[in-house]
């Protein structure tokens, strides 16, 4: 069975990482899949034929979610191309570290665009389509760093604390709309995001998480799954750690 079919889903960032998962999970469970890039347009454009390939209807489009004008221009491709929009999964993000002292105003705000403002506008331009549908999800892409902060991302924090205070506002506001909106935080999951990290960050974060090991993208995607499926149709509001124990109180 399929939780998903007929469901059109619009997932930012989708061409690598927790994204590309996100695509692929939705896309199992029955979904047709938006997929958005702002710069990876070759594994985009390779995701887009592996969806065709496997009978998924799918779109690929650019846009650079921080800016409003191309989070609009998401949406209304979305919604030209399926006629409606179930399911929008906020997911794109970067990272811009520094400690304090040292932070540029540019990366905060690069961090703050991306990240949070993102969020503001694909959920605005999209919530008109979710209530004239009368169904929507809408899943935001935190991080428990959003939770518990971490020096050297004062930036990154803020704006993913953001996501969850908005989420909570959009949740109360569309109660009685079925439409619903969450946030899932993941904790150190294997991406190039993390990646980038050196072994002895590696082995400190490791050392951080009660299962002793990083996520895998899937992880994520399946809670996804499940909050844009009509079993999470009585989950609005809440806020879920995808972390191995990482953030428990
Ligand atoms: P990633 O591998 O670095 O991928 C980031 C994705 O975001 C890429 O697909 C990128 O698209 C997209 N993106 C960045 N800026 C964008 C923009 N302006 N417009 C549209 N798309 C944009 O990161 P990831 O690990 O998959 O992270 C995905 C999400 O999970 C992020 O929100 C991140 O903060 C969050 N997260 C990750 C971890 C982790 O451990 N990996 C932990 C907690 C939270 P292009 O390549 O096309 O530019």
């Amino acid at each position: 069975m399929q939780f998903l079919a007929n469901k059109v889903c619009v997932v930012t960032g989708a061409a690598r990482g927790i994204g590309r998962q996100i695509a692929l999970t939705l896309a199992e469970q029955g979904g047709s899949v938006v997929i958005n890039y702002n710069a990876s347009r070759d594994a985009a454009d390779a995701l887009g034929d592996e969806l065709q390939q496997k009978g998924v209807q799918s779109l690929v489009v650019q846009a650079n979610v921080s800016q409003m004008g191309d989070a609009k221009k998401l949406i209304d491709a979305a919604v030209e191309k399926f006629s409606k929009l179930d399911v929008l999964v906020n997911n794109a993000g970067i990272t811009r570290d520094g400690l304090l002292a040292i932070m540029k105003p540019e990366d905060w705000q690069a961090v703050i665009d991306t990240n949070l403002s993102s969020v503001f506008y694909t959920t605005k331009f999209a919530s008109k389509a979710m209530l004239r549908n009368k169904f929507g999800r809408i899943i935001n892409i935190s991080s428990v760093v959003g939770l518990m902060g971490n020096a050297g991302q004062a930036n990154y924090a803020a704006s993913k604390a953001g996501i969850i205070g908005f989420t909570k506002s959009v949740a109360r506001e569309f109660a009685q709309r079925n439409i619903t909106a969450n946030v899932i935080c993941p904790g150190f999951i294997d991406t190039d995001m993390t990646r980038q990290l050196n072994e002895a960050q590696v082995n400190a974060a490791q050392a951080q998480i009660p299962m002793k090991r990083f996520g895998s993208p899937l992880d994520v995607s399946n809670l996804v799954a499940y909050l844009a499926s009509d079993l999470a149709g009585y989950v609005t509001g809440q806020t879920i750690a995808v972390d191995g124990g990482m953030s428990m109180a």
